[in-house]
């Protein structure tokens, strides 16, 4: 059964259609990236994904349900939102938990999943620091930790690192890499950059103008584009 399932999904904004007739199977546990140019429609299927984006025409499947008329909170799904979205008020853990407390869950369950999130991410040392006292790389990986607590059946990024100068941005392809290897879970990743999508994904979703150009492995895209549109952008020698 796939993790996620978009089926002839369209979008349109008023007179103008920006996604055109996406099918698409992500299985559990995948790791799919989304690449393009800026404009083709990357972030609006991503917010689709997310229920943050009604859809026009076609199914989103999550799991065995029908998620397409459901609100981003029922999906079960966590986007994730980069580091200047923490509350500089609170510690680490009570960042990480505030979506647990606010959704009523009991103290003692929420300092296990805290705990949990926190040893995924290495960040047991700095549950009581406060976000301003974190590096950037520290500060992100709380971002990211407290969508981890909800325990999503999927996570959703859209362009997580492009704010980040150049070290920082190694440092946490190689930290989001580790952490799909550690929790196994779906994540679908937006990216405009080639080398993050050939360096991370297991498959990659070429989109151009709204529509699907190819989708297949790095090492398939690269080795056998579909077209030069595909070839220019992985970068492949066709
Ligand atoms: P990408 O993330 O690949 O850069 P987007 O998904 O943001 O592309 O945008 C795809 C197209 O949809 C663009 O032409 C953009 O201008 C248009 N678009 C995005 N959001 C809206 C909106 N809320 N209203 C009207 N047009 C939009
Ligand atoms: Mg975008």
């Amino acid at each position: 059964m796939a993790s996620i399932e978009l089926k002839d999904v369209e979008k349109w904004f008023g007179e103008v259609q920006v996604i055109k007739g996406v099918d698409l199977a992500i299985e559990e546990g995948e790791f799919v990236i989304f690449v393009g140019p800026s404009g083709c429609g990357k972030s609006t299927l991503l917010r689709m994904i997310a229920g943050l984006e009604g859809t026009s025409r076609g199914q989103i499947m999550v799991g065995d349900r029908d998620a397409t008329a459901e609100p981003p909170s029922k999906r079960g799904l966590a986007m994730v939102f980069q580091s200047y979205a923490l509350y500089p008020h609170m510690s680490v853990a009570e960042n990480m938990g505030f979506s647990l407390k606010a959704a009523g869950v009991k103290p003692a369950e929420r300092e296990r999943q805290v705990a949990e999130a926190a040893r995924a991410l290495r960040l047991e040392e700095y549950l009581d620091r406060r976000p301003r006292d974190l590096s950037g790389g520290q500060r992100q990986r709380v971002a990211i930790g407290r969508s981890i607590v909800r325990e999503p059946t999927a996570f959703l990024f859209d362009e997580p690192l492009s704010n980040l100068d150049a070290s920082l941005r190694v440092e946490m392809r190689y930290e989001i890499a580790k952490l799909h290897q550690t929790l196994k879970s779906t994540m679908i990743y937006v990216t405009h950059d080639q080398i993050e999508a050939m360096t991370l994904a297991d498959r990659i979703v070429v989109l151009s103008a709204g529509q699907i150009a190819q989708v297949g492995t790095p090492k398939e895209l690269y080795e056998h584009p579909a077209n030069l549109f595909v070839a220019q952008f992985i970068g492949s020698p066709k």
